[in-house]
């Protein structure tokens, strides 16, 4: 017999983003509701954390990306569609990611 786990959250559950630098590996949590803001560079070596201008015409900027994903999770929320995200915690990709 396989056992399967799976592990959903709700929208409601996104508590914060957190920033990790990849020079120094200082970590920065943000709760969700103070990312009108964001963090460009790590406050500890001054490495950029995330890059504020374009990279070409079509690609927004990632601070520009982040900063819709916080809208679009917000609108979201406030919508109430009863959807959630499922996490893969443990699985080959989260721990290559991390890498
Ligand atoms: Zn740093």
């Amino acid at each position: 017999m396989t056992l399967q786990q799976r592990t959903f959250i709700e929208l409601e559950d996104i508590a914060g983003i957190e920033y990790i630098c990849k020079h120094c590996r200082a970590e920065y949590l943000v709760p969700i509701e103070h990312l009108d803001r964001v963090i460009s560079q790590c406050p500890t070596c001054k490495e950029a954390l995330i890059k504020a201008a374009l990279f070409t015409d079509k690609a927004p900027a990632e601070e520009t990306l982040l900063k819709n994903f916080v809208r679009a999770l917000m609108v979201l929320r406030e919508a109430q569609l009863g959807i959630k995200l499922e996490l893969s915690v443990g699985s080959d990709r989260a721990v290559s990611d991390r890498a």
